[in-house]
Order: C-alpha cells, then sequence, then structure tokens
C-alpha cells in the first residue's frame, strides 16, 4: 500500500507560513469519517460506548469532535479527569481505568460520578477507605495470565504485565464488591497492544463473554458491561493491511450471538477504550529539514526531535516518511532522519530510502495522531511544538500553541532570579 499524507504538498506550504515548524498537524475529515464508522460498526450493541482513551491525545479540540459521536472519556489521571469535567465529560461518560492510584484521585473520579475500573483487589478495601463506600456501578480489570495469542503469531504476555486481576482474584472481588453494596458490574481487560488483525477484539470478546458466563453461573453475577479496551492498532508501516472496524464490529456481534445470547446475557453493553485508533491516523508531525550530514552514514537533521515524538526512540517503533514534493521521485537515497537531542537515539528513521533530501524540505511523518504529541517531553530543554487542526472545509485553526521558554521556566517560582528573566519575546 501506498501512504499518502492527508495533506498535499501545497496546502502545507500555506500551512507553514502560519505555523513554524515543528508542529503536529490533525486531520478533522479523517477524525469524523472514523469515529462514525465506529458508531456504525457496534450500533447492533444495545449500550455500545466508544470511552476515548485521553491519554492518546489529550486535547479538548480533539476530544470534542469525538463527543459528537457519542464518545465518552476513558481517563487515568487526575489531569484527564479534570480536562474531561471541563468538557462537560462527567459521571458514566467516564471510565476511569487507572492503575497505582493515588487516593485523591479515586476521590475526583467519584466526585465527577465515573465509572471506576479497578486493577487490583486490593483496591477494592482502598477504594472504600478512600471515597467511604463502594459505588453502585464498579468495574474490574482481568488479566489472565501466561502468553495471549490472537492470530498470525501476534501475541503478548499478560503474565508480565503489571495490569489487572487474575481470575481467582476476579471472582473474589465480584463477591466481595457484592457484600460492600456494588449493584451493576463491569468486566474489563486489555492484552496486546497495537493489533493489525481484524482478530484482536473478537478473540478478547470470546475469553471475556465465556468469563461473564461463568461468573453468572457461579456468582450469581450478573456483568452489565464489557469492555474491549484499546489495542486496535494501526497501519505503520505501508506493507501492512489497516484494521476495518466493520469486520471487527461483526466479529463481535457473532461471539456475542454465540456465547452471551445462549446464556441469556443478550442485554450487555459493550464499551471499548481505543485511544490509537480513533486518532493515530489522522495526527503527522511536519517538521523541516535543516541539516545534512555525510560521516559514516548519510544523516538528514530535521527540526523536531524525539520530545515531540518518542515513539521511534522509545520503541523503534516505524513512523512512515513523506518527503513532500517529491512522492513520486524514487527512493533512491538511505538516509537516518534524526532529531537534536544529546541522545544517539533520537532518531525518526534509520537506514530509510527516501528520495534526495535537501535542506528546506518539508517532511511528514505520519501516524502521530495518537500516542505522539502525548507522549512529548522536554529533556534537552526542547519544548513541545504547537498542535494544529486541518478542519474539514481546509482551513486550519491552532489547537494547542508551542510551548515558549517562559511556560518552560514557569515552574521554578522558587529561584529568584529567572523572575525577572528577559525571554525577548520568544
Ligand atoms: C492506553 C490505554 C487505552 C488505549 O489504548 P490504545 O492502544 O491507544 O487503543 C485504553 N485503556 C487503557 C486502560 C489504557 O491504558
Amino acid at each position: 500500500m501506498n501512504k499518502e499524507p492527508f495533506v498535499t504538498y501545497d496546502q502545507l506550504k500555506e500551512i507553514v507560513e502560519q505555523f513554524p515548524t515543528p508542529f503536529h498537524l490533525y486531520d478533522e475529515k479523517g477524525i469524523r469519517e472514523n469515529a462514525q464508522a465506529v458508531k456504525e460498526a457496534f450500533s447492533w450493541n444495545q449500550g455500545y460506548r466508544e470511552y476515548f482513551a485521553v491519554k492518546a491525545e489529550p486535547n479538548p479540540f480533539i476530544m470534542n469532535i469525538l463527543k459528537e459521536y457519542g464518545c465518552g472519556c476513558d481517563c487515568s489521571s487526575m489531569t484527564e479527569l479534570m480536562l474531561s469535567d471541563a468538557l462537560g465529560i462527567r459521571g458514566e461518560d467516564i471510565m476511569f481505568s487507572s492503575n497505582e492510584t493515588p487516593p485523591e484521585e479515586f476521590q475526583f473520579a467519584d466526585k465527577l460520578g465515573a465509572i471506576i475500573n479497578l486493577d487490583d483487589i486490593t483496591h477494592i478495601d482502598f477504594l472504600e477507605q478512600t471515597i467511604g463506600k463502594i459505588p453502585e456501578t464498579i468495574s474490574c480489570r482481568y488479566n489472565p495470565g501466561g502468553v495471549y495469542e490472537v492470530s498470525n503469531g501476534i501475541m503478548d504476555n499478560p503474565q508480565d504485565a503489571k495490569y489487572g486481576f487474575t481470575k481467582e482474584q476476579l471472582f473474589e472481588g465480584y463477591k466481595l464488591l457484592k457484600q460492600k453494596g456494588a449493584k451493576r458490574f463491569g468486566l474489563h481487560s486489555f492484552l496486546v497492544s497495537n493489533t493489525v488483525t481484524n482478530d484482536y477484539y473478537p478473540t478478547l470478546a470470546k475469553t471475556l463473554f465465556e468469563l461473564a458466563v461463568e461468573i453468572k453461573e457461579k456468582l450469581g453475577i450478573t456483568i452489565s458491561f464489557i469492555n474491549l479496551s484499546g489495542g486496535v492498532g494501526v497501519a505503520y508501516k505501508p506493507q501492512e493491511q489497516p484494521n476495518d472496524i466493520r469486520v471487527i464490529g461483526e466479529g463481535v456481534h457473532k461471539v456475542f450471538d454465540e456465547v452471551l445470547v445462549p446464556a441469556g446475557l443478550g442485554d450487555t453493553a459493550i464499551y471499548t477504550e481505543m485511544g490509537r485508533f480513533m486518532t493515530g491516523p489522522y495526527g503527522c508531525l511536519v517538521t523541516k529539514a535543516i541539516h545534512e550530514k555525510h560521516t559514516y552514514k548519510e544523516y538528514i537533521g530535521v527540526d523536531a526531535c524525539a520530545a515531540n515524538l518518542m515513539r521511534p526512540a522509545m520503541y523503534g517503533a516505524y513512523h512512515h516518511i513523506t518527503v513532500m514534493g517529491k512522492e513520486h521521485a524514487p527512493c533512491d537515497h538511505k538516509y537516518d532522519i534524526v532529531g537534536s537531542l544529546c541522545e544517539n537515539n533520537d532518531k525518526f528513521a534509520v537506514d530509510r530510502m527516501l528520495p534526495e533530501i535537501e535542506t528546506g524540505d518539508l517532511l511528514v511523518i505520519h501516524d502521530t495522531g495518537a500516542h505522539g504529541f502525548a507522549m512529548g517531553y522536554n529533556y534537552n530543554g526542547r519544548l513541545w511544538s504547537a498542535e494544529v487542526l486541518l478542519k474539514e472545509d481546509g482551513t486550519t485553526q491552532l489547537i494547542r500553541r508551542a510551548q515558549t521558554p517562559k511556560d518552560y521556566f514557569a515552574t521554578f517560582d522558587c529561584f529568584d532570579i529567572l523572575k525577572n528573566m528577559n525571554y525577548n519575546g520568544v
């Protein structure tokens, strides 16, 4: 497959006149079409709800677009809760799927009326002590342990993951929660990240649906909602076949009819907490080639760095790169595309075959719409970039300005000389 940017070279030349590189650009049209497709794919389920994983792209403009399609928010920290609250997303429109949770975050989640999704059996007592009760609606996160295999070799090791209850703990936990007054129960699990197969959700659904039937039979507890969480992936590489959410939705539907309906659990609501799939392909990092270096390898230095996009440095993740204006030129040059951090893993691409790059060329780094800007950091005193929304009508809107030195130094209140620092307008 040929991976094309969602923005044309002519459009981008205009955009960079208004917004200096680097910046993350988002595709409103793509986000909307995809959100609509997700909604339709699960419309067979009465109670279906997507809780957008805020950590993937914690931007209120993007969250508000998703809200129009009925999405709630999946939060796991105080500031994510605050962001949802500020947008009027409260009550059961929030799924609080946290772990190692500080008490004040449980208190705030409870104050907002969020659904609390417990990560561990010990959190039952911790929650009760912290908020003085067990909420009527409560969810538990399941970790089956072992190795979890989906299809064509895609798997992960839940046994090594810090999340969730063991199966024994889950049964104990629901019993205890019921004793303590809980009335409506949810089941959650997140077993494999970034799956590029239409089989992950249906496979996970079967595991969780069978478990819900067992819980009903053994404990007499009805699971009201089953949360398939995140993990639906993005085709970062051009040779990968993107997931088809319609096929995924139908796959879950089939298992639902096979397992839950005959067990009298046909009223179960299906929830998802997708982050990556909701926004990943609809964002890109726009950066400019500012240096070329010819040593033992050929390097192109760009004005973005790992502080703007950490995934390649952190996971060795592949992000496709398009050299704008040279979309159809032969990829006959081998480059390392590098940022400015004093850190040798600051490489957006290693040994990548690309068209010849000249200083001043604009590069689009694809699929940064989730876990992209959001994972930004300030190492080397590098500042966060702006975020820009490419609207459906082709105009642009600044949805987060770039960080300034003043922002960067703002937490040094205790250091007097910085208070009087002259930033010379930057
Ligand atoms: C990160 C996360 C998600 C979203 O995962 P994606 O892979 O971005 O879809 C959902 N739920 C929980 C609990 C998470 O930690």
